[in-house]
């Protein structure tokens, strides 16, 4: 098997070039849902930070065959071939019987792994088993590495100039390993070759294809540079991302292209950095010396748990309804019952109505208020599922703004309001166009 393996086509490292990547995960339960993979985007994040470019990720069942397969075409194609995994002792744990198979080796002993795994035994008062003591077994030719979360060995086969990682599937014991091992390895072996920066843009209030059309057109404008598209229900990010050799020519890169972006998406855009809507909105109270309230129905009390995960919202954030019921909104806020009466509880003036009797109930600068239709059910003559209607009342008035969001779901309604209507205070705040 070792003789395929060798004859790669790809050169570990291509000239001028960053090295690439490929990660293998491994586990049944990553391929029939009950887990989410985490560990890829995890070590995919850290692999960009080190300049690696991660060509491919794969997940594998718990299957000898398919494991065998899929770490030798990685080692065939890519300098750095990362795998975690079915280390365990159990049954269901296959990876280092297909790596010591593919590479027709047999497993010897580690005595300072074994001495690790009966000290991790001794130290929590446990006797070690024979089935712990295979944890000591390691494919002849592989590097062992002590876990020090756990007893299963990171393992390493480095040949021709590329590397093989083995690690647990365990997502704590692989970080540990790859920070203190994995990380530090690549970078002296490939490190410094190229240069990998990126840059966020948020943005909230357009469409994903509203805002490429805006921005489009800057690949061919920077050709180093490439520019990724991420839509929530809370607004589009942009993630830049430029590449090469010398640090100074990319951030010089990364300007053109960021000014471009701001040039063209300036009023759609709220933050250049990885601060989100609440933390934007938490910097402009807090340096203004402001203060906030929130009367919310439809959220359900999303926005003034969103604002106040911001750390020190205690300076600017004093209080918030949840005024569900028609009653709540005239008892807590003084709605008028006509109002509601009239015009129902999900309108323009009952919303208006909510934010400014919040602001004199509150005592505060500025208050939001939100009345929506997020579904399934409950829509009304004139007023669709996803109808929502927002308020923000302040030193100069109120706003108001009405918005048809769609049958999308309850709770991406519910999240889509709260973008919407942190927009319009932060449009308020800024002197922006509403
Ligand atoms: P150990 O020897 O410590 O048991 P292991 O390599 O055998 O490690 P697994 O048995 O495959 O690891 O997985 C252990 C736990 O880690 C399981 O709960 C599994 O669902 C979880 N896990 C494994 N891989 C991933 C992954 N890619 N993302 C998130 N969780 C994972
Ligand atoms: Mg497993």
């Amino acid at each position: 098997m070792i003789g395929e393996i060798t004859r790669s086509t790809a050169p570990p490292l291509p000239n001028g070039r960053a090295a690439r990547a490929r990660i293998i995960t491994i586990g049944d339960e990553l391929l029939n849902g009950i887990r989410v993979d985490t560990n890829t985007a995890w070590m995919a994040e850290r692999l960009t930070d080190l300049g690696i470019v991660t060509e491919q990720a794969v997940t594998v069942g718990d299957d000898e065959t398919a494991i065998a397969a899929a770490v030798r075409e990685a080692i065939e194609c890519v300098g750095i071939v990362i795998v975690s995994g079915g280390l365990g002792p159990t049954q269901d744990d296959r990876t280092k019987k297909a790596i010591a198979d593919l590479y027709g080796v047999g497993m010897t002993n580690r005595p300072e792994v074994e001495q690790a795994v009966r000290g991790f035994f001794a130290e929590r008062g446990r006797e070690t088993t024979p089935v712990n003591l295979d944890q000591a077994l390691v494919p002849e030719g592989f590097e062992a590495r002590v876990n020090p979360r756990g007893t299963a060995p990171g393992m390493l086969k480095e040949a021709e100039g590329r590397l093989l990682f083995v690690l647990p599937g365990v997502p704590g014991e692989m970080k540990a390993l790859f920070d203190e091992w994995v990380g530090p390895l690549i970078r002296e072996r490939f490190g410094g070759r190229v240069v990998i920066l990126h840059r966020w843009f948020r943005t909230t209030g357009i469409g994903e294809s509203d805002l490429f059309d805006l921005v489009g057109g800057l690949e061919e404008m920077a050709p180093t540079v490439s520019l990724a598209y991420l839509p929530s229900p809370e607004g589009t990010s942009l993630y830049l991302t430029g590449q090469g050799a010398h640090e100074e020519t990319i951030e010089s890169m990364l300007d053109s292209a960021e000014a471009h972006i701001v040039r063209r998406a300036r009023s759609w855009l709220y933050s250049t950095s990885e601060i989100d809507l609440p933390g934007h909105i938490a910097d402009l109270f807090s340096e203004r010396g402001l203060t906030l309230a929130t009367a919310e129905s439809c959220t359900g009390g999303l926005i003034a748990s969103r604002l106040t995960d911001v750390p020190g919202a205690s300076a600017w954030f004093r209080r918030g309804w949840v005024t569900y019921s028609d009653e709540a909104k005239v008892e807590e806020l003084g709605i008028p019952d006509e109002l509601i009466t009239e015009y129902g509880a999900v309108s323009i003036p009952v919303v208006s109505s909510m934010a400014t009797g919040a602001r004199s109930r509150a005592g505060v600068d500025y208050a939001i208020a939100v009345s929506g239709i997020a579904g399934p059910t409950g829509e009304r003559p004139g007023k669709p599922i996803g109808f929502t209607c927002l308020a923000c009342a302040g030193p100069d008035g109120v706003v108001t703004k009405e918005h048809l969001l769609g049958a999308g779901g309850r709770a991406r309604n519910k999240r889509r309001s709260m973008s919407l209507l942190l927009d319009l205070l932060r449009r308020v705040l800024e002197g922006l166009e509403l």
